[in-house]
This record gives C-alpha cells, sequence and structure tokens, in this order.
C-alpha cells in the first residue's frame, strides 16, 4: 500500500514482487521470484517438535536474527536450522527418511502422548532400578563372579556380551536414520553420537577383548537384551525427536561439563577394565587384586567410570530420560561394586582396608 502511495520510492524486493510490473527485466523477475520464495520459506508453519519444548522453558525462538534481506544484501542461500528444524528438513534427517514402512509408523507415534510415555519410562527406569538395588542386597547379580546355571543355560561371554548390547547401538541408530524432529539439530546429533560410541564400543570391541570370562546365564541374558531394546528406545527416541535445545548449547556449561563427565568416565570404565582383564595371563581363569589407575581408590573402578560417564551425559542433555538411566546405571552399578568390594574383602587376606567401594573418598 504504501508503495502504491509513494510510487516515486525505491521499492523493497517484497514490495517490488507484488507490484506485477511488466516492464521488468528477465534479471528482475528472477530477483523476484527468489523475494517471494524467501516470504514463503519464512511462512512455513513450524513443526509438531516445536510444541514439545518441555526441557528449555527458556528456548523459545529469540530475536529474529538480521537476515540477508534486512541487512539490505540479498544472497539466495538457505536459512541455516534453527534448533527445531522445519517439517521438510526433519523429513529428509540424515538422508534416509522414507515416507512408507518403519518410519513412517515412527513419525505416527510421534505427538505428545508418545512424549509423556517416554516420561513414565523414565520414572519406571528409576524405580527398577531402585528395586533392582534392593533385591541386589540379598542375591549377587548373576553372571561373570556370580555365575550360576540357577538362571538357565549358560552362554559363553563374549555372544552374550555382543548380542545382549546390541540393541543400544542399532536401535537410536535406527531411529536417527527415520529422521525425528530434532534428529538433525547438531547438539543432539553430537549427544546422540556420545551414547552410539559408547554401545559402539560395548557392543562390537568389548566382547573380543574378554579373557576366559565366566558364562552368562539365559535368564541374566534376556534382562540386559531387553534392558537395552528399551533404554534404547528410550535415549534414542528422546534425543531424535523430542529433546530441543536453545541456539549455543554446545557452547553452554552444562554441555561442556557434561561432555567431559562422560569422556573422562568413558576413559576411566575402558582403562580399568584392561586393568582387569591384564590380571589373567592367557589360560587363567581365576582372580586377582586390581591394582593402579582408579583401582587405587575403589574396588569397582570400571563401575565408577561408567557411572560418571552417564551422570555427565546425563549433564549434557538435561532430559528425564538421561537422568533415569544414570540413576538406574548408578543403583545397579552402584549395588554390584558392592557385591565385588565385599568379595574381594572375604577373599583376600591384603585385600587394601583403604579402598572405597565405587565413589573415591565418600562411599
Ligand atoms: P566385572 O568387573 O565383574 O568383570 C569385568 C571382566 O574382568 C570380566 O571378564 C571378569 O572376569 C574380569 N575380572 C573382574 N575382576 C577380576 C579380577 N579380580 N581378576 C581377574 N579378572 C577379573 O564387570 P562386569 O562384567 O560386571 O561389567 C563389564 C563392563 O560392563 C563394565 O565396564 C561395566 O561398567 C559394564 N556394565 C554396564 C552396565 C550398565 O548398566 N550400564 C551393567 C553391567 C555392566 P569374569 O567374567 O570371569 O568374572
Amino acid at each position: 500500500m504504501a508503495a502504491r502511495r509513494r510510487p516515486s520510492r525505491a521499492p523493497s524486493p517484497a514490495v517490488r514482487d507484488s507490484g506485477r510490473s511488466r516492464r521488468a527485466s528477465a534479471p528482475g523477475r528472477r530477483h523476484r521470484a527468489a523475494a517471494a520464495c524467501s516470504r514463503r520459506a519464512r511462512a512455513v508453519p513450524p513443526s509438531p517438535g516445536a510444541a514439545s519444548r518441555r526441557n528449555f522453558p527458556s528456548a523459545r525462538p529469540g530475536p529474529a536474527r538480521p537476515g540477508p534481506q534486512r541487512a539490505g544484501r540479498w544472497r539466495a542461500r538457505p536459512r541455516r536450522p534453527l534448533a527445531v528444524p522445519d517439517e521438510p528438513r526433519r523429513r529428509s534427517a540424515m538422508g534416509f527418511a522414507g515416507d512408507g514402512g518403519v518410519c513412517a509408523l515412527w513419525r505416527r507415534a510421534e505427538g505428545p502422548e508418545e512424549r509423556r510415555l517416554l516420561e513414565l519410562f523414565s520414572y519406571g527406569l528409576i524405580a527398577m532400578g531402585a528395586g533392582s538395588a534392593l533385591l541386589l542386597c540379598f542375591i549377587p547379580m548373576p553372571y561373570g563372579r556370580y555365575s550360576s546355571r540357577r538362571f538357565g543355560w549358560l552362554l559363553p561371554a563374549r555372544p552374550a556380551w555382543a548380542l545382549q548390547e546390541l540393541p543400544s547401538l542399532l536401535v537410536p541408530l535406527g531411529l536417527a536414520a527415520c529422521g525425528g524432529a530434532v534428529a538433525a539439530a547438531r547438539p543432539n546429533r553430537v549427544l546422540l553420537g556420545c551414547f552410539l560410541l559408547h554401545y559402539a564400543h560395548r557392543a562390537l570391541i568389548f566382547p573380543l577383548l574378554i579373557r576366559e570370562g565366566k558364562p552368562t546365564p539365559f535368564f541374566t541374558f534376556v534382562l540386559a537384551l531387553l534392558f537395552c531394546v528399551f533404554n534404547g528406545y528410550l535415549q534414542g527416541r528422546s534425543l531424535t525427536t523430542y529433546a530441543t535445545y536453545p541456539p549455543g548449547w554446545l557452547g553452554d556449561p552444562r554441555l561442556i561439563t557434561g561432555f567431559l563427565g562422560w569422556l573422562i568416565g568413558m576413559a576411566i570404565n575402558i582403562h580399568s577394565d584392561h586393568i582387569l582383564r591384564n590380571l589373567r595371563k592367557p589360560g587363567e581363569t581365576g582372580y586377582k587384586i586390581p591394582r593402579g589407575g582408579m583401582f587405587e581408590y575403589v574396588s569397582g573402578a570400571n563401575f565408577f567410570g561408567e557411572i560418571l560417564e552417564w551422570f555427565g551425559f546425563a549433564l549434557a542433555c538435561c532430559t528425564i530420560e538421561s537422568l533415569a538411566f544414570a540413576l538406574c546405571t548408578l543403583f545397579i552399578l552402584g549395588s554390584r561394586a558392592r557385591q565385588h568390594h565385599k568379595w574381594y574383602l572375604e577373599k583376600f587376606e591384603d585385600y587394601p582396608k583403604d579402598r572405597k567401594i565405587v565413589i573415591p573418598f565418600l562411599y
């Protein structure tokens, strides 16, 4: 309207586009088409994921950054995705997302009901961890040195570890390949990458390194397998579909501290498992007192590493799903460490008395 009242003024690209001048040159037409395209792109409605900004109430879209047009220099370049990518971007996330089959099923399941379900599952995971810790006060976790035929056929340690842990790698990978609402956002990719890296090691490398490990009872194997399917879905779905982060989250102190915790925890875990493995010479099956590294402070050094890893991950993710996993790990591995500590004190007279159970200097 303003353009009609003051035709002498040089119109902006958007105004010129609505002017419908028939005398425009070919470059001018291309310019108008690009400007119209830009207006349409801005008019795309937000994805359904945008409605689920629960983790970060402050994560509202901030004031719009001055775009190329506002700065007066038009460049036909796609706008960078915000923390919650728009619908067209979501569909092509990671380049795998087809519109049919399993991915379509996952997409249909997406919404506030599933979001609520994940929250309920998270509370369930915490309750399950606490219940297990209670149970493990009375019976030792039946694998490794406490392995027993009472819990079903005994499976060789290597394939049992590989198969039971594999779902924690494959389920989130599949979910990422389907491309959920936030799968393409950079913080989500980094955090999911941390989870996948841990389970790539646990399912594909750790089993190959085991030396004369005790067999795993079938019941324990099934429980671990179910846990990995469940937790793979919980963490994978949360990070590909619902966890939204404000711009700049990759530089946030919570993410940086959490990431460092995750990294140091993983290093301690791998180093401690390495110490344990090397206590046995080829062909030996017995137990010795572990020494060196974090074993100088705690009996369950490998478990301490894993607990630190998942609490770091939870801090970096700031989701109820990751916190539930960290607490469950604390309950379960804390109990296993307590059992090992008691076992060492009973078996070895010279076991260091000042060694704590699992948390250095504290417990
Ligand atoms: P353990 O410490 O019980 O055993 C690890 C390996 O070292 C086994 O092969 C074991 O042999 C051997 N080993 C242990 N202690 C000695 C010793 N004193 N002398 C000689 N060899 C020894 O760990 P787990 O098997 O319970 O766990 C393995 C990994 O899996 C850990 O890194 C742990 O953090 C992780 N984990 C994670 C869980 C989670 O919820 N996130 C749950 C369970 C495990 P053997 O089998 O013969 O005892």
